[in-house]
């Protein structure tokens, strides 16, 4: 196949975008760059009810966030624009024209009211064949009158007309051959005069074949008009430019069945939209993975596996390794679980991938949010680095690390029963000499005197140094010790320990 590989990324800007919506706009850039092709954005807004202010702005920032390059699109310009379909309105009438002229379409002055009066009289009543010649349009009523009607202004919608009895055949790259009768399919829609704007069926495939795009990636939602597809191309006699159709998996529940919806983010906490959004209509907000503390990395990685694999074990991947590897073929046609648990894990793989000096820059504002200044970068770099490793998200930083910045506010309860004797005190007022004692505070010279200490005296190693741990961090949890006091200094550490010994009561 020579033809150059364009594909687009057609969302409607009719609120934040999904998060399965993301996944769509991450395959067609994976395959577009991969093949050297081109990804168009493409903004689908012919539906003016369904608008929403700020949702485009929304669409872009996201696509940003994540590093999803855009070829061709409103911002970015192109040959092939105007890319918002609103302004393509002259180029959809010529269409509605040439599929009038040709008779693949006719005009139907079908009321709101007539058509629901239909329904309500007509069992499953569906404009097609079977019913067309019943209703008030261009096929069934003298000429005269339709000229009457139009010249009276009467509002219309231009219908396609759709043979009945034939097999289309669309061809999908993960779901192979897919055939639907026609006579399954309504006579759709595909303009309105009222607003002089086409429906999507229309603009979409219009502008898919005047975009020259090759491939048609999208949701697996889509699959049902793709028919539509097929015998649009084909009234306009463009079938020999068809594009290939890719219908990607749905994106599940993390639990039990059914499509993943908003509310299945709201009832197990994660995030649906890729950055946070607000509501301009209720005021409503809802959590975006950018504000939840995900890297753009770990969010890519983690939907480019929810429905496709690399062939092997391999987990993770950079945007340039899924270019490399990603294949259609490897792309799966049942649905994918979203399994949000392993979101975090792809949070928590980057955040240590990240150097410890840059982590330290991320969590500043965090501490200085706390009222917490002062501290060198040096001095916090050193807190994460021994932290790290157990953080999904910078913001848990605080709850490993917080106590390199303030004294423990109490001690854990539990501890304090296990390793707090009446002895305890004593104890510790001699490790305070031992420490004083101490010039190279140094992990590797503090420890060896310690346990020396310990061991000589023939005490508990697990009681004093729980203890001494818990003076220090309020809770017998962290990093190796002797990292930690070697961080805080002598100074510090000898302060704790004197703190500890007159706050801990038993
Ligand atoms: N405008 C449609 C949407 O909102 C595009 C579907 C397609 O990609 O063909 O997803």
């Amino acid at each position: 196949m020579d033809r150059k590989v364009r594909v687009r990324f057609a969302p409607s800007p009719t609120g934040p975008l999904h998060i399965g919506g993301v996944r769509t706009a991450l395959y067609n850039y994976l395959f577009a760059r991969q093949n050297g092709g081109d990804m168009i954005l493409r903004i689908e807004d012919t539906d003016s009810q369904r608008f929403v202010p700020g949702a485009e702005e929304y669409i872009n920032e996201a696509l940003a966030w994540l590093g999803i390059k855009i070829d061709e699109g409103v911002r970015e310009g192109g040959k092939y624009g105007p890319y918002k379909q609103s302004e393509r309105r002259d180029i959809y009438r010529e269409h509605v024209k040439m599929l009038l002229d040709n008779g693949k379409a006719y005009m139907a002055f079908d009321t709101p009211a007539e058509l629901e009066a239909r329904r309500q009289s007509v069992p499953n009543f569906q404009y097609d064949a079977s019913t067309r010649m019943s209703m008030r349009n261009s096929l069934s009523l003298p000429a005269e009158e339709v000229n009457r009607l139009l010249g009276d202004g009467a509002q219309y919608v231009v219908r396609f007309l759709i043979e009945p009895g034939r097999d289309v055949e669309v061809n999908d790259l993960i779901r192979g051959k897919v055939t639907i009768n026609s006579s399954v399919l309504d006579d759709k829609v595909l303009y309105k005069s009222a607003d002089d704007l086409p429906t999507y069926h229309l603009a979409n495939i219009v502008d898919d074949h005047l975009m020259e795009v090759s491939h048609v990636i999208r949701g697996e939602e889509w699959l049902p008009s793709a028919p539509l597809h097929v015998l649009l191309y084909e009234a306009f006699g463009w079938a020999d430019t068809m594009p290939e159709f890719v219908h990607l998996p749905l994106l599940l529940k993390p639990d039990g069945k059914g499509k993943l919806s908003k509310r299945d983010g709201d009832r197990l906490g994660f995030p649906v939209f890729p950055l946070e959004w607000h509501d301009p209509k209720s005021g409503e907000i809802s959590s975006g993975y950018r504000e939840s503390g995900y890297l753009p990395e770990a969010v890519v990685n983690f939907l480019a596996l929810l429905g496709w694999n690399p062939g092997d074990d391999t987990e993770i991947m950079s945007m340039d390794d899924l270019v490399g590897k990603f294949s259609l073929s490897h792309c799966s046609k049942s649905g994918a679980k979203f399994d949000f648990e392993k979101g975090k894990w792809f949070n928590h793989k980057y955040l240590q991938e990240l150097p410890d000096a840059d982590l330290a820059m991320m969590f500043k504002p965090l501490l200085a949010e706390k009222g917490i200044t002062g501290y060198s970068d040096e001095y916090i770099t050193g807190a994460v680095a021994m932290v790290k490793g157990r953080i999904n998200f910078v913001k848990d930083l605080w709850e490993q690390a917080g106590f390199f910045f303030v004294e423990p506010a109490g001690y854990d309860p539990k501890a304090v029963k296990k390793r707090w004797s009446e002895e305890t005190p004593r104890i510790m007022t001699e490790l305070i000499d031992v420490l004083d004692s101490i010039e190279d505070f140094s992990s590797a010279a503090t420890e060896p005197v310690v346990l020396d200490w310990i061991a000589g005296k023939g005490y508990h190693l697990g009681n004093v140094m729980n203890a001494f741990r818990l003076t220090v961090v309020g809770e017998c949890k962290g990093p190796h010790m002797f990292d930690i006091t070697a961080l805080m200094g002598k100074e510090e550490t000898v302060r704790r320990v004197r703190l500890g010994i007159e706050r801990i009561k038993i």
